[in-house]
């Protein structure tokens, strides 16, 4: 099984389409959400959505997502529809523009239906950073639903959201994807716009699809990949995923630093022993720069973070006071009550790593790993094809249980090489350990979206049979 609790995909949807009104299911579904204990939305856009929902009953939209309820993570923007961050300091924050991803959602007919929970800008693995409140698991209540963009993993395992956007810094759509047993796909960096995606570490950090099978994955990755000028980063290439690898051979390498707890290697080596049985070559390969991987990506982060979150000020937008005394105790108040506990130790970190008697010491020297990283991976991806790994070294966590930030930042050991590279890498369901979600992690080359695409397919269907 694929791990679906009350996950509903495309084909699903479209087929109650057909026999019902896109106005009740949609008023349904906002039934569903409002009762649900998920937590998984900060804003609901109910009259929007629901006006949408008559125009496509009255045949009048066009478009691939037409009549689908898709959500958006918080962090993008959304013209006229709050976009908070997951922030005290953004909490008003109405944005003039839409972000690129929303231009081609509504391009495409899809109806936005809310915007997601999130770790505050971000910065977290298990949402519970959020200002807004923890996002619980759809599978058990109790547990964290992983972060940061957990309410887009939540609403989709819970069956509140046919598709969803979220964003992706070291692990942020894979980790919610493995821990709510949904699909969740990291691009290329360069392949989706950011243009409108509010910055946490951009060198870093990418827009991409979630879902309830890869297939939805796929249309929802054609809909945002594409050219924007907007973006200087932006690869000016779209993506048309054609199956053009379906009966392809693929080698097939397993990262031997990257593993996890027996919960989930238990897991991850009956799918290696499946995908064996599946005809592929599958060998194992060995990366020495993993080590440093971790503490190198929260350097950089860090420290992209420090610089980027100097805008919030409280004088153009977000969280302000009335009082105005003197310039310097105006911006650090603002700045001590708008921002959480995680948001300050990083801005911290960052701005001491960045430091001018410490930027060689730190900042540098985890770019030097950052190449170490990259050319780990190339050398890699000259004997195999793809790369697979668990998602997450543990299965998802009670609420409160990781209480300390290192052991937190650990838990993302298997996710950030890929950010550093900037490689695609997918989440991809394989069923259950103790009634929770477990997620096989799949990399691929730069642009190698469709060789992960057709092989998750395969490896889908048999997970389903065989898990
Ligand atoms: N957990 C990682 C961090 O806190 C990744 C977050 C993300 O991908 N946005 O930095």
């Amino acid at each position: 099984m694929t791990g679906k609790v009350n996950g509903i995909t495309v084909e699903e949807w479209k087929n109650r389409l057909e026999c019902e009104k896109c106005y009740d299911l949609i008023s349904e579904l906002f039934d569903r959400i409002k009762k649900s204990r998920l937590n998984a939305y900060i804003t609901l856009c109910e009259d929007e959505a629901l006006k949408q929902a008559e125009k496509y009953d009255s045949g009048k939209v066009e478009g691939r997502l037409s009549g689908i309820p898709v959500a958006v993570k918080d962090c993008i923007s959304t013209k006229g529809i709050r976009t908070t961050c997951g922030s005290k300091m953004l909490e008003n924050y109405v944005p003039p523009f839409d972000a690129h991803v929303v231009e081609r959602l509504k391009q495409e007919g899809a109806i936005i239906i809310g915007k997601t929970n999130m770790d505050e800008f971000a910065m977290g693995t298990t949402t519970e950073t959020s200002y807004f409140g923890v996002v619980r698991n759809p599978y058990d209540e109790e547990r964290v639903a992983g972060g940061s963009s957990g309410g887009s993993g939540a609403c989709l395992g819970g069956g509140e959201a046919v598709l969803a956007l979220g964003s992706d810094t070291g692990g942020s759509i894979r980790c919610p994807a493995s821990f709510c047993g949904v699909v969740g796909l990291k691009p290329t960096y360069g392949l989706v716009s950011r243009y409108g995606l509010i910055p946490y570490a951009n060198s870093l950090e990418q827009i991409g699809p979630m879902a309830c099978c890869v297939r939805d994955v796929a249309v929802l990755l054609e809909v945002i990949a594409g050219k924007d000028e907007r973006d200087s980063t932006n690869a000016g290439r779209g993506f048309k995923f054609e199956n053009r690898y379906e009966n392809h051979s693929f080698r097939i390498g397993i990262v031997k630093e990257m593993g996890g707890n027996e919960d989930v290697t238990g897991r991850f080596e009956e799918v290696a022993e499946l995908i064996r049985e599946m005809g592929y070559e599958v060998g194992e390969v060995s990366m020495s720069s993993f080590k440093y991987a971790l503490a190198a990506y929260y350097i950089i982060a860090t420290g992209e973070a420090s610089s980027n979150l100097a805008r919030y000020d409280g004088v153009r937008y977000g969280f302000a006071l009335e009082e105005l005394d003197s310039w310097t105790r105006y911006f650090s108040k603002v700045r001590a009550l708008g921002f959480g506990d995680e948001v300050k130790r990083r801005i911290m970190l960052g701005t001491y790593a960045l430091s001018a008697g410490y930027y060689g010491k730190y900042y540098l020297k985890a770019l030097k790993v950052r190449t170490l990283v990259k050319r780990d991976f190339e050398r890699a991806f000259s004997d195999f094809d793809l790369l697979i790994s668990p998602t997450m070294p543990a299965l998802p966590f009670k609420i409160g249980e990781l209480t300390d930030p290192l052991t937190m930042y650990k838990m993302d050991v298997n996710t950030v090489p890929v950010n550093m590279a900037g490689i695609p890498a997918m989440s991809l369901p394989v069923g259950l350990v103790r009634g929770l979600p477990v997620g096989l992690q799949i990399m691929g080359n730069h642009f190698g979206e469709e060789k992960i695409i057709s092989f998750a397919l395969k490896v889908e269907e048999r997970v389903k049979e065989a898990l």
